[in-house]
């Protein structure tokens, strides 16, 4: 119509639209409009009618680009627009303490974005890309968003190196810190409690300036030792409380600035160092609910500090005793582990310290007993002290260094035995009384340090070696002093490589590569092979343990009733045979009970189960997850549980299990238990230890079931009040009370376990009056005197023999101890496995091969082939075997069988 006549005015208008549009654009209206839209309880200023830039909280440059956007404390609520990132000329978004929530969008490439300040909001999540190109990022706070969803710390975050604070306590931060900090020169204030951040403080945190270190209270818990904080010279204020820090307090001399060090809650061990309570400037420090050992610390006046629940050897201040303070500096050169902390308190060695045995007067230390206990560090001199020591073994470590001459001037030492460890150095030489084991050192006797080449497999090839690499500085030297001397030591050189590769070929082995580092790694992949660390063994990589459910079904009969082996508290456990024709046992989870544990926890939690196996432990083979079912595949034990054997014999028509039978499965559960506690710290206690979850093999030789499983259970559900009625005569009293869980709780169930093989009684029995009802109250007073015990022994045991009835008595005598009132008093499990070794090998005197079968063979081919792999733990058992024999015989030591003499 129109149109035409009217062409070239419309382009006209359309150009100055566009126009308008492009500058709009340019300005931040638009993306202003939708901050406003998307935002409630906006100012009453911020309205389409008002220019933005005049709107409250809002700055804007010359050409009305926003700067700032500043609004604290104004009951802002709905979310941030994802344009948000297109404010190109914004330097500060500050927002604390509203109600804003959603996703926070991506502020990505805000070149000029200096802080941003969002604590006390309802975000949800933080976006991957979030920091990228923020590279004039200052500040950053996001601390108590509680509904943001878990993230992690990005490492490109190292780009953001202007940063000064990073503040993200209550965060729902998971996953580790990461090692950035060497980039991020200028952070000063680092703040991340309240998290559940796992991992150890980040190396990087060497020669950083952080001033403000908060990084207590993670759910879980930092591991890791603290060794990093003695190079951060800059901290004032560091909170690293309520985590899982391992190791001692290292030397803080140089962090002369530090006023307030909060260290409560951890499992710090060893002595406080004096650099601490010399700090200059420290006015608070808290200690407490650690393991710290030596004497108690002394602050000056005006400190304030709490110390309390620590192991310190007294009460009040003053020296430790001289024998407490060898051993502590023997502790301190195996960085002090926590598996020596838990027991080694007190000012008395004698009294119930792990691996240490006394003589009889129980003032002198006669026995170290270390070996196999995964320890690394090096070999103290301080032994040395321990004047009446007469066996020392220190075998299956991780030990380097040499081993201390002075060692060789015990006067009572009997054996030494170092043998599967790193060390180096020279061999010394030892009375011809003691029995010194050193096999399985490939650097011990190797002349690394220099010295003239001692006797000892290789070392004449090894000396070569090294003289040969000593020739270069000199070659060196030559070309400086001038063309004679050059050619001369050129010819010596050739000349000593000469004789090099000649011992080479005589058989010199891997020695060639000893003093470089590749070597060094070299030494270290061989060790592994022959000799692997206890640690690493227990946990294997890799492995398919998810099982279909298919499969199952038809293992079970689609679950059939005939297959029922038994109910638990978690469900039903069925028979079940596996294709390839393994007896399984399949025990079906009852809905609910894994609670609201994610799949990927519940995965990665069985992952861990699955790889823990020792000969004493039922293995657990593999899991299913179908829909909400869960079904864990266990190896089949074909004699059922203890308690069948135990209490109801007569309903199964079986014979009532002997003496004999009884010590064998106390001895077999102790190592089971005992090797549970020695995997990683802490995490491995039972808790639930019964005969229900002690599994009879054909041979009756046992293992214990339902590691782990009672910490996978929920909350609520099977907390305490739940499970007290079917566990309650095995729970420790403070664990009872208090939920405190250590591994002496496993003790105090273990001791019950032993009371319950003594009478044949259960723990809890309502059928009989109320004052025997409670197995421990009343065996413990029984076990005032012998005629007691007698009368309270299994009437199915035959107490004729005398031999039977002593072996009854010491076991009678350990089930007190185990029982004792107060955690500290209780052994550990390694003492149990002690008094019971002999006790079972009383009849049957140990065969090298015996103890190494895996119970029964009834066992599946995957598992043979792990316990295989986990072989060589049966020589260094022998060995401490042979020990608990000489200890009960207190004969001399030697000639007892399976110990390798290393000479
Ligand atoms: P809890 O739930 O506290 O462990 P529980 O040990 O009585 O109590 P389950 O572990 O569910 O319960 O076991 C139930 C029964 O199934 C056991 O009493 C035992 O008879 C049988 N059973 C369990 N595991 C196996 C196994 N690996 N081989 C043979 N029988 C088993
Ligand atoms: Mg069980």
């Amino acid at each position: 119509m129109a149109f035409h006549n009217a062409h070239h005015h419309h382009l006209l208008h359309l150009t100055i639209l566009l126009t308008t549009l492009t500058l709009t654009l340019s300005d931040d209206s638009t993306v202003m409009t939708q901050l406003a839209t998307s935002l409630y309880n906006t100012p009453p200023t911020w309205t389409s009618s008002t220019n933005f830039c005049k709107w409250d909280g809002i700055t804007c440059d010359s050409s009305n680009h926003v700067t700032s956007i500043n609004l604290p404390d104004t009951s802002l609520a709905g979310t941030l627009p994802s344009t948000l990132n297109q404010l190109t000329q914004l330097q500060t978004l500050t927002l604390p303490r509203n109600s804003i929530s959603g996703d926070l969008p991506s502020l990505s490439n805000l070149t000029l974005l200096q802080q941003i300040t969002l604590d006390g909001n309802k975000f949800t999540s933080i976006p991957p890309d979030f920091f990228t190109g923020l590279i004039n990022l200052q500040k950053f706070t996001i601390s108590d968003n509680i509904n943001l969803s878990p993230w992690t710390i990005p490492s490109t975050l190292d780009q953001n190196t202007n940063l000064i604070t990073f503040q993200a306590s209550n965060a729902s931060i998971t996953g580790s810190i990461p090692e950035i900090f060497d980039k991020l020169t200028n952070i000063q204030n680092l703040r991340l409690s309240y998290n559940n951040i796992t991992g150890t403080l980040p190396r990087t945190f060497a020669g950083s300036q952080i001033q403000n270190l908060w990084v207590n209270n993670q759910r879980v818990g930092l591991s890791g030792t603290l060794d990093v904080l003695s190079s951060m010279t800059q901290l004032n204020q560091v909170w690293l409380q309520a985590n899982s820090f391992t190791g001692p307090i290292p030397d803080l001399s140089n962090c002369t600035l530090l006023f307030d060090l909060q260290l409560r809650d951890n499992q710090l061990t060893g002595l406080v160092p004096e650099s601490l309570v010399s700090l200059p400037k420290l006015v608070n420090v808290t200690l407490q609910n650690n393991m710290l050992q030596g004497p108690l610390p002394v602050f000056k006046s005006g400190v304030k500090n709490v110390i309390d629940r620590n192991s310190f050897c007294l009460p009040t201040p003053g020296p430790c005793d001289p024998q407490v303070m060898s051993l502590l500096e023997v502790a301190g050169a195996i960085g002090y582990p926590i598996s020596l902390a838990q027991s080694w308190q007190g000012n008395d060695a004698c009294q119930n310290w792990n691996f240490i045995s006394c003589d009889s007067s129980r003032k002198n230390v006669t026995i170290v007993s270390f070996g196999r206990r995964g320890f690394s560090g090096f070999v103290s001199p301080a032994f040395a002290n321990l004047t009446s020591l007469r066996s020392l073994l220190l075998n299956d470590n991780n030990l380097a260094g040499s081993i201390p001459e002075i060692l060789t001037s015990f006067p009572n030492l009997q054996v030494i035995d170092v043998s599967n460890n790193n060390l180096s150095g020279p061999i010394p030489v030892f009375p011809p009384r003691v029995k010194f084991v050193h096999t399985g050192n490939l650097l011990l006797g190797q002349d690394v340090s220099g010295g003239p080449p001692r006797s000892g497999p290789g070392s004449v090839t090894t000396g070569g070696a090294k003289k040969g690499g000593s020739g270069s500085p000199g070659l060196v030297v030559g070309i400086v002093i001038g063309a004679l001397v050059f050619v001369v030591i050129v010819l010596f050189v050739f000349f000593k490589c000469y004789v090099m590769k000649k011992n080479q070929n005589n058989g010199g082995g891997p020695v060639k590569d000893l003093e470089t580092g590749k070597g060094k790694v070299k030494v270290s992949e061989l060790k592994s092979q022959t000799s692997v660390d206890q640690t690493e063994m227990s946990v294997f990589e890799g492995g398919n343990v998810s099982i279909s459910v298919q499969v199952l079904r038809e293992a079970t009969d689609n679950f059939s009733d005939k297959n029922v082996l038994g109910k638990g508290g978690f469900g039903v456990v069925y028979r079940g045979i596996l294709p390839n024709g393994n007896r399984v046992a399949v025990k079906r989870m009852d809905p609910g009970v894994m609670g609201t544990k994610g799949l990927k926890e519940f995965q990665a939690e069985i992952a861990v189960l699955t790889k823990v196996r020792h000969r004493h432990l039922v293995a657990l083979l593999g899991y299913c997850i179908n829909g909400n079912e869960r079904l864990l595949v266990y190896e089949y034990m074909p004699q059922g549980t203890l308690s069948q054997h135990l209490f109801e014999w007569r309903e199964h028509k079986t014979k009532p299990l002997s003496w004999k039978q009884r010590v064998s499965i106390a001895l077999d559960v102790g190592r089971g238990v005992e090797y549970l506690h020695s995997l990683a710290q802490q995490s491995f206690i039972h808790r639930d230890l019964k005969p229900s979850n002690i599994l009879l093999g054909e041979d009756m030789r046992a293992k214990v079931a339902d590691f782990g499983l009672v910490k996978n259970a929920p909350d609520g559900k099977y907390s305490l009040e739940t499970r007290v009625a079917g566990t309650f005569g095995y729970l420790a009293p403070e664990y009872a009370a208090t939920g405190r869980v250590t591994t002496k709780v496993d003790v105090y169930a273990f001791g019950v376990v032993l009371m319950e093989l003594i009478t044949g009684r259960k723990a809890l029995d309502d059928t009989i009056p109320d004052d025997k009802s409670h197995l421990v109250t009343w065996f413990r007073r029984v076990l005032i005197s012998k005629e007691n015990i007698i009368k309270a022994i299994d009437q199915t045991l035959d107490t004729n023999d005398e031999e039977t009835l002593e072996s009854i008595l010491k076991v009678a005598e350990l089930a007190g101890h185990c029982t004792a009132r107060e955690p500290y008093q209780r052994p550990d499990m390694g003492h149990a496995v002690n008094v019971l070794g002999p006790l079972v090998e009383q009849w049957k005197p140990s065969r090298p091969d015996e103890d190494d079968g895996y119970g029964g063979g009834q066992s599946m081919s995957v598992t043979q082939l792990l316990q295989q792999l986990q072989g060589g733990e049966g020589s260094s058992r022998m060995l401490d075997d042979s020990f608990d024999q000489t200890q009960s015989s207190s004969s001399g030591l030697g000639g007892t069988s399976g110990t390798t003499d290393g000479r």
